[in-house]
């Protein structure tokens, strides 16, 4: 694995150990090119890094060091752990994103991000299910890496995961009692930023950043059969 560098300055001062590194966040950079994304990764004014950055011809830039802080999580939340940048690898690949022109994902970008998420789990010995969408950890603000991101294909390659094959019985689950069980796995899985008793406008929101992991070609926001088998089958 080749890996240029490009380095930032924006990370925080402490140094933290290795063990402390528990969790990749995916994202997308949603700007127009890879020089303009990376140039405002590195602008200090911007405020923002990543650790690597992989263009959309699969080249890896290392931009800030594993055992620095960068800032690509912003407010966050998974299980119990907030403020994910702490304790996480933020990986940034080039796409315009859903507000410019939202892409797919290349094979050489994609193939490159599974060789860099494999020695970084080795390294770090982190768990698949802790490899993370920026849409998981702030599912009311982030939408990336988005619904064409290949999530299903990463897990096939060990890297996330996944759920098995099921096939929907009909009137499975009564209705009513949806919404309950949804919040509940979804809970169990790690989702955070709603409330479990109570429906709330952010419940859309939840269902969808879940869809876009999970169901990426139903992001409908509606807790449909398939999406609560698929969250039962997770948890
Ligand atoms: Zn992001």
């Amino acid at each position: 694995m080749k890996i240029r560098v490009n380095k930032s300055t924006n990370f925080s001062k402490k140094i933290r150990s290795s063990k402390d590194i528990r969790f990749l966040i995916i994202h997308y950079t949603g700007m127009q090119s890879a020089r303009v994304s990376m140039d405002r990764l590195k602008n200090p004014n911007s405020k923002v890094s990543c650790h690597y950055f992989i263009n959309r011809n699969g080249n890896i830039y290392k931009m800030v060091d594993d055992n620095k802080i960068a800032w690509h999580a912003g407010k966050s939340k998974w299980k119990n752990v907030r403020n994910l940048n702490k304790c996480s690898i933020g990986i940034e690949i080039q796409n315009k994103g859903h507000f410019i022109d939202y892409q797919n994902f290349p094979k050489k970008q994609i193939s490159s991000l599974i060789v860099l998420i494999k020695s970084l789990l080795k390294k770090y010995k982190i768990k698949k299910c802790n490899v993370l969408g920026h849409s998981d950890i702030a599912p009311l603000r982030k939408k990336d890496p988005g619904e064409k991101f290949p999530w299903d294909f990463l897990s096939l390659k060990g890297v996330s995961i996944w759920y098995p094959k099921f096939k929907l019985k009909k009137k499975e689950i009564k209705s009513k009692a949806k919404r309950r069980i949804f919040f509940k796995n979804v809970h169990k899985i790690g989702y955070r930023f709603f409330n479990l008793s109570q429906k709330s406008n952010r419940d859309r929101k939840i269902i969808m950043a879940f869809q876009r992991r999970f169901l990426p070609n139903e992001v409908t926001g509606k807790i449909t059969d398939k999406t609560l088998k698929i969250s039962q089958l997770l948890a």
